[in-house]
């Protein structure tokens, strides 16, 4: 046991006490403990007071540059949003040009329904955005109505057999013959070289294919809906009577042949046995044929 002896010197005596320290042994260990475990603290906190600081800096970053994404994102959305809108709109046009189109010509087709099915959102209401996340598909009869619309249009003569200048309108016109007179003529004639392409204006069945009087080399093709087309004064004939053909195949060459004056294409369409002026066939917008 330590024992240290304190001189205690005051001005009526001096005396001694013996104190016991042995504890003192212990105290510089302690003490160098403490030293070393307050300096380990401080470290730790100051490392994790950098790190906290780091994480804090980097995560404001990241959440400004999320902020920034989600915003960039809502105008891509809303821009990529209102561009389909506006292909939608035009496409309702050109089914309802189509519709048109045919419903002048005597070919009723299935109404055009552009409304989904009950329950499912309308892509054309607002509030788009809310419900990104999950698309829901349907078929509604939007898609069947169009088909069938598509499937009526091919069968309706539609566009040119060929293409190059008029030579001769549809209805009365000076006898091209023997230059005193007028006749009827009961097509269109397009100019073109001989053995240039003709081709189908619908889909349909050949019903002749070969020499008739002053039409020469002619070709006939019996549509859907009462229609027929007339391809006349062919140099060369590529189909058969009861072949069924397609809008745009080739049915045969321009030529001369029958009462003609020179290589052109002789151009009838026909509805219900009545010759009608073929210039309202040639496009979507051409006016509408007197149908009675
Ligand atoms: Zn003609």
């Amino acid at each position: 046991m330590t024992r240290s002896t304190v001189l205690i010197v005051t001005p009526d005596q001096t005396r001694s006490i013996e104190i016991n320290v042995w504890w003192l042994r212990w105290l510089r260990p302690v003490l160098i403990v403490l030293a070393i475990s307050t300096v380990a603290l401080g470290v730790a906190l100051g490392i994790v007071t950098a790190r906290y600081l780091s994480e804090h800096r980097h995560n404001t970053r990241q959440l400004s540059q999320l902020r920034q994404e989600v915003a960039n994102l809502r105008n891509f959305t809303s821009t990529e949003i209102n561009a389909k809108l506006a292909a939608l709109g035009q496409s309702e046009q050109m089914v309802d040009n189509v519709a048109r189109y045919l419903k002048a010509r005597g070919v009723n087709v299935t109404p055009i329904s552009i409304e989904p099915p009950k329950g499912m959102p309308n892509p054309a209401a607002g509030g788009v955005l809310a419900r990104i996340g999950k698309p829901t598909p349907y078929t509604g009869s939007f898609a069947h109505d169009t088909e069938n619309l598509l499937q009526a249009l091919q069968d309706t003569p539609l566009g040119v057999p060929h293409h190059g200048p008029l030579s001769s309108r549809f209805g009365m016109r000076p006898n091209p013959f023997t230059g005193h007179g007028s006749e009827f003529h009961g097509g269109l004639d397009f100019k073109g070289d001989a053995g240039d392409s003709v081709h189908c204006t619908a889909n349909g069945k050949v019903i002749v294919a070969g020499r008739e009087g002053g039409y020469g080399n002619v070709v006939e093709v019996e549509h859907q809906h009462g229609y027929a087309t007339v391809y006349a004064h062919l140099s060369r004939i590529n189909v058969k009577p009861g072949q069924q053909v397609r809008a745009g195949d080739v049915l045969g060459a321009i030529g001369s042949t029958g009462r003609s004056t020179g290589p052109h294409l002789h151009y009838e369409v026909q509805h219900d046995g009545k010759r009608l002026d073929p210039e309202k066939f040639l496009s979507l917008s051409a006016p509408a044929p007197a149908l009675d």
